[in-house]
């Protein structure tokens, strides 16, 4: 799905948000080669003269495969605990698998108040804006360890979309293992249509997103349309793509 139509390197300013289950295999943990490959297209963005940021799941369902946590819900503090031993390998795997490209990596944590606090919000986004303005590429995460759950995003589609806008992105960029937008869950209805672009998110489109979300991942399609919606509101177009081949945003 898509709410954009023009080549990736015409913008100025993307947000990549990646999916648990694009970087994290359960078993081996981190999967390095589809790693590498998006850094290779973010270089190439990068030459492009785009800023990149990059929001990157994956520190909770890393921390469950190092800390050998058996599958199923996992209570707060045990995915908290996940988190803090996931995020440090997922830090440093970017920020290895960038400086490839000699590019440096700057790690960003954050909580839904540092979004929606004026003063916490002009920091991170100051943060971020130096970052960018020296040729570092931001990861950001939702700080699992501390966000409890009535304050936190808890998916990072939306924490996506508002890093987006934060940062005045005129592209948002969610690369899962879903494709983008089906008239009905494809996999429970045969007759479910693909839809290629939207224009505007009506209560009928809003009414297509089931809540579908795997062991790996946090958010669905609910959580994208919701981010669709903080995105497009700002000015800032979306894509939903599958992330499930080698150099997605190439592709
Ligand atoms: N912040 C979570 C993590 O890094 C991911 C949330 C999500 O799947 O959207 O594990």
């Amino acid at each position: 799905m898509s709410l954009t139509r023009k080549p990736l390197g015409s913008h100025h300013r993307i947000v990549i948000k990646i999916g648990s289950a694009l970087l994290v295999d359960r078993k081996s943990g981190l999967k390095k080669d589809w790693l590498d490959a998006i850094c290779e297209d973010i270089a190439a963005l990068k030459k492009n003269g785009v800023d990149v940021q990059v929001v990157s799941s994956g520190a909770i369902a890393l921390g469950r495969t190092v800390l050998g946590l058996p599958s199923g819900a996992l209570k707060l503090e045990e995915s908290q605990a996940a988190a803090a031993v996931g995020q440090i390998a997922l830090a440093r795997a970017w920020s290895e698998s960038l400086s490839r490209h000699e590019i440096v990596a700057g790690q960003i944590l954050l909580t839904l108040s540092d979004t929606e606090e004026r003063r916490r919000y002009l920091n991170a986004r100051a943060t971020i804006n130096q970052l960018l303005k020296i040729g570092a590429i931001p990861i950001i995460n939702e700080n699992d360890t501390v966000a409890t759950t009535e304050i936190r995003y808890g998916d990072n589609d939306r924490l996506a979309a508002r890093v987006a806008t934060m940062t005045g992105a005129d592209l948002l960029v969610l690369l899962s293992d879903i494709d983008g937008l089906y008239t009905a869950p494809p996999h429970l209805d045969p007759d479910a249509r693909f839809l290629e672009t939207i224009s505007d998110i009506t209560p009928e489109i809003e009414a297509m997103a089931g809540g579908a979300a795997s062991e790996l991942s946090r958010g669905g399609m609910r959580t994208k349309i919701d981010a669709g919606k903080i995105a497009t509101a700002a000015g800032c177009g979306m894509i939903i793509a599958s992330g499930k081949t080698l150099n997605p945003l190439k592709a």
